[in-house]
């Protein structure tokens, strides 16, 4: 039986006066592949913060790879949660090549002061690889397109060898090829590395195919979760967003088609 790797418990968030999270609770197993969309500033990053041990509880429990999130225990538990954030601007002097920007990954791992040996090395190489950006190894990490860089962001949280693998919109700001090619590798490489991913996204179009469930938020709530093929319709996505069911069955014409 598939074991929990995600346990959230009536989770409420809140900064300053804003309040991210209001009460949220989900159930993540292990190799899942679970989509999180909504609307900006439903608390979708807030909820990946809370898993990596970066957010801060109000209230309710979080519990990761089985064990508390909140009490200590947080350097352990980062060391198997990768995470990957939207396209940064790397400044092109940046003096670090991609096969050194993918070690840093691995120095989560090392601790900082001690010097990464072959069995690293390799590691990167190998991770660097399965990215499809070995050719670029060596170039200056600010000489990438968006696309390519966040091959290395792939890279460099997989060089820590992770157990789950977190997205922050990794798509967003890249062109529609760069996007397709970058859901399709996340996807292999959780097929391939057997990992449990939670990927939040604004690319709706491509969540069908790659997602086991979808978590739908709004207004720091979870709105709805289940399979894409019942969610994913134009009628809860014009609920989601509050657009006119036109507006949406417009936009995304073959999810209008495919709806229940
Ligand atoms: P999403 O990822 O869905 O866009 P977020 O989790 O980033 O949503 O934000 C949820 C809410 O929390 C928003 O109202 C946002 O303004 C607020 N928020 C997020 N991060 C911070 C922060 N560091 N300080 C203050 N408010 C924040």
């Amino acid at each position: 039986m598939a074991e929990t790797v995600i346990q959230i418990e009536n989770a409420v968030v809140s900064y300053r006066e804003d309040v991210a999270l209001r009460g949220v609770s989900l159930r993540v197993m292990s190799g899942e592949f679970v989509g999180v969309i909504g609307p900006n500033g439903s608390g979708k990053t807030t909820l990946l913060t809370i898993v990596n041990g970066l957010g801060k509880l109000v209230s309710g429990r979080v519990t990761v790879l089985g064990k508390p999130v909140a009490n200590g225990g947080r350097h352990e538990l980062r060391k198997q949660v990768g995470y990957v954030a939207q396209v940064d601007n790397i400044d092109p002097r940046m003096p670090m090549s991609v096969r050194e920007v993918v070690m840093v990954g691995r120095y989560g791992v090392l601790g900082l002061f001690k010097r990464p040996g072959k069995r690293d090395w390799a590691i990167v190489d190998e991770a660097l690889e399965l990215v499809g950006m070995s050719h670029l190894a060596n170039r200056p990490i600010g000489h990438l397109s968006g696309g390519e860089q966040q091959r290395v962001s792939i890279a460099r949280c997989l060089s820590q060898e992770p157990k789950l693998f977190l997205l922050d919109e990794p798509t967003a700001s890249l062109d529609w090829k760069a996007q397709t090619e970058i859901l399709e590798l996340v996807k292999r490489i959780h097929d391939e590395r057997h990992l449990t991913t939670l990927f939040v996204t604004h690319d709706l179009d491509a969540l069908p195919h790659t997602c086991d469930r979808v978590v739908l938020m709004k207004e720091g709530l979870i709105f709805a979760e289940g399979s894409p093929d019942k969610l994913i319709s134009a009628e809860s996505l014009s609920r989601l967003y509050d657009l006119p069911l036109s507006v949406v069955e417009e936009r995304h014409p073959h999810i209008h088609k495919r709806k229940a």
